[in-house]
């Protein structure tokens, strides 16, 4: 039990540090910079960053969002970023416990630097979904061996079914309706999920991508049939709900 609690608050407390490094990770790689030992700095006035610049969150807040040197207004998204790796960390503890939340948080961590992406610059690029979909079937084989095949068949499911409905919209509109960096999102969510669940993950992603257009329409954003928002954000959120579903489910 209380190798349990360290993990859980190791989980925690790395979290935020994490979020600052995906927060990397969601701005340069599309681009294909460098990620690694990068030095960070102010984007309006160039001066190189003190490491109490960068402490995840609190530099953000200490600073009341500001640049230190410069006043420029400093994104909100790198504290977004970490307060969303810090939600996911502690949500995979409370359903989870502390020792199975590190694979949760793997999973999570990585949904979140996906559907960030694909928010940001409509891709969702290989280098990430492909990987997704081998450590689904990995950790399948390491921790759960019975279910390696279902979750085989939720990657294969997946692919096909949305490649499918993708081929269909493409023939019915003459337009892309769904990118093709979706159906290998899907493929990596079966290979966590498993093919039964797949059909909830499907519907649940469905249902917050109905709630966003009506939100943003209550903002007074109009979308028609023409405009589009990217998918993916939604299969990643619908992934990490129906994963964590799954565990309450199996601990119950
Ligand atoms: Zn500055």
């Amino acid at each position: 039990m209380a190798e349990a609690d360290a993990a859980a608050w190791i989980l925690l407390l790395i979290a935020p540090f994490i979020g600052s490094f995906l927060g990397l990770v969601i701005r340069r790689l599309p681009d294909g910079l460098p990620i690694a030992f990068v030095r960070s700095v102010c984007e309006e006035c160039g001066v190189r960053l003190k490491t109490r610049d960068l402490v995840p969150v609190l530099s953000w807040l200490w600073q009341k969002g500001r640049c230190r040197y410069c006043g420029h207004p400093l994104a909100w998204f790198y504290p977004g970023v970490e307060l969303a790796a810090v939600a996911i960390a502690l949500s995979a503890v409370l359903v989870d416990g502390g020792e199975g939340a590190w694979l949760d948080c793997l999973l999570g961590w990585w949904l979140l630097t996906l559907g960030w992406i694909d928010l940001r610059r409509w891709l969702l690029p290989d280098v990430l979904t492909l990987p997704l979909v081998l450590a689904g079937l990995a950790a399948a084989a390491a921790f759960d061996p019975a279910e390696l095949t279902p979750r085989a068949l939720g990657a294969a499911l997946g692919y096909t079914s949305l490649a499918a409905v993708a081929a269909l919209y493409r023939k019915l509109r003459r337009r892309e309706g769904l990118g093709r960096g979706d159906t290998k999102l899907l493929a990596a969510s079966g290979a966590w999920v498993g093919a039964a669940a797949l059909p909830q993950v499907v519907l649940v992603a469905a249902l917050a991508a109905l709630l966003a257009a009506a939100g943003l329409r209550l903002t007074g954003v109009r979308l028609g049939a023409r405009s589009a928002m990217p998918f993916g954000p939604f299969l990643a959120l619908a992934t990490w709900v129906v994963w964590l579903a799954g565990l309450r489910g199996s601990i119950g």
